[in-house]
């Protein structure tokens, strides 16, 4: 068991969860890659441990995190046990279902069979007894929100989750959710959706405006756009970049397109004496609306740097039209 800063919660701001009494710190961290059977456990170990010491109190998870699904939970239990022992209660854990995670018709999607036993099996993988938020992981066509929405309103009962959020909701589906919640008297506490300088979804199909009405935070993935919103691929493509290691969202193909807009924004960045990752998580924040940036990473030191990013000032409205000139030129 290795030591815990005692100073952990001196630089890190908190945010309240739209109208939640519920803080999440302004970054959390998320074991969506890196937590599966190709990293190294102690590797995962000071992950965890240097988001933890540097105030981070809130760790992302779903059911089908790996490789293979379900080992990011089972590590992450692991270091729960052995490194943060006594610690729960300082600790706010996330998963979710609502992708494939097992074999037939019970396995995926929203329905109250797949939400209930899927969450029964995270907290196994877990070893606990709750976690702070559960997730519906996306929206489905064929089960009535009424069914999915109940669910999540059971699971709350039960005491299996202390709140529940959406991922990957558009607007129009939210609104609806969040009046059946609402009624059942579970509020939809937070949404997890894509969001970064390049991908600006939730501004167009009406997520982010139905949430700030509905007094429910956003927490945005990928905000870093899986490493390229960072100076990781500005001198070719790393050995051990996520393009080389783990390729299955991210391919060479994607960041060669991205490239010349990378150069530009970094070029931004270096004007405002930041890096290209802290110039991404501060643009989060340039309007009302985000209650948290949930980044991945490989190493310690980028852990360190993008919590930098917090200390930075504010981008100036040149700045932000400076980079919107560059993604909509
Ligand atoms: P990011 O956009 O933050 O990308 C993380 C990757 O960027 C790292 O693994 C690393 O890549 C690189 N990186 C991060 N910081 C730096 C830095 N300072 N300098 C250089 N490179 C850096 O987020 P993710 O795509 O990892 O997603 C974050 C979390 O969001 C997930 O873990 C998960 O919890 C959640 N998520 C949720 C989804 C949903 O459907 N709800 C879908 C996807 C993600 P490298 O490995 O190359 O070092």
């Amino acid at each position: 068991m290795q030591n815990i800063n005692k100073d952990r919660y001196n630089n890190m701001q908190y945010n309240y969860c739209g109208k939640s009494g519920l803080k999440l710190p302004a970054l959390s961290f998320g074991l969506w890659h890196n937590f599966g059977d190709h990293t190294p456990y102690q590797s995962m170990v000071d992950l965890v441990l240097t988001a933890f010491n540097n105030g981070i109190t809130h760790f992302d998870l779903a059911n089908n995190y790996g490789p293979i699904p379900g080992r990011a939970e089972e590590n992450f239990g692991k270091i729960l046990k052995e490194e943060l022992a006594g610690y729960r209660d300082e600790l706010i854990i996330s998963t979710k279902a609502g992708y494939t995670m097992w074999d037939g018709p019970y396995g995926d999607w929203g329905s109250r069979k797949y939400l209930i036993a899927s969450l029964d099996q995270s907290l196994k993988r877990l070893g606990l007894d709750y976690v702070d938020i559960f997730y519906h992981h996306r929206m489905d066509p064929n089960t009535p929100l009424e069914e999915t929405m109940g669910a999540l309103h059971s699971i709350v009962q039960s005491g299996k989750a202390l709140y529940v959020g959406l991922s990957n909701y558009d607007g129009t589906t939210l609104e609806k959710a969040v009046n059946i919640l609402n009624k059942l008297g579970t509020p939809c506490i937070i949404n997890q959706n894509k969001y970064s300088i390049f991908v600006r979804d939730i501004e167009e199909n009406g997520l982010k405006e139905t949430a700030i009405a509905a007094g429910s935070g956003i927490i945005s993935f990928s905000p870093l756009a899986q490493g390229l919103l960072t100076e990781r691929y500005i001198h070719g493509i790393p050995e051990d970049s996520r393009v080389k290691t783990d390729a299955r969202f991210l391919q060479e193909t994607g960041v060669k397109e991205k490239l010349p807009q990378i150069q530009a924004l970094h070029e931004i960045a270096k004007k405002n004496n930041m890096t290209l990752s802290q110039m991404a998580i501060k643009w989060q924040f340039r309007e009302p609306g985000i209650t948290s940036v949930l980044i991945g990473a490989s190493k310690p030191s980028q852990i360190i740097e993008n919590i930098e990013a917090l200390n930075k000032p504010d981008l100036d409205a040149q700045t932000i039209a400076e980079i919107d000139a560059v993604i909509k030129p």
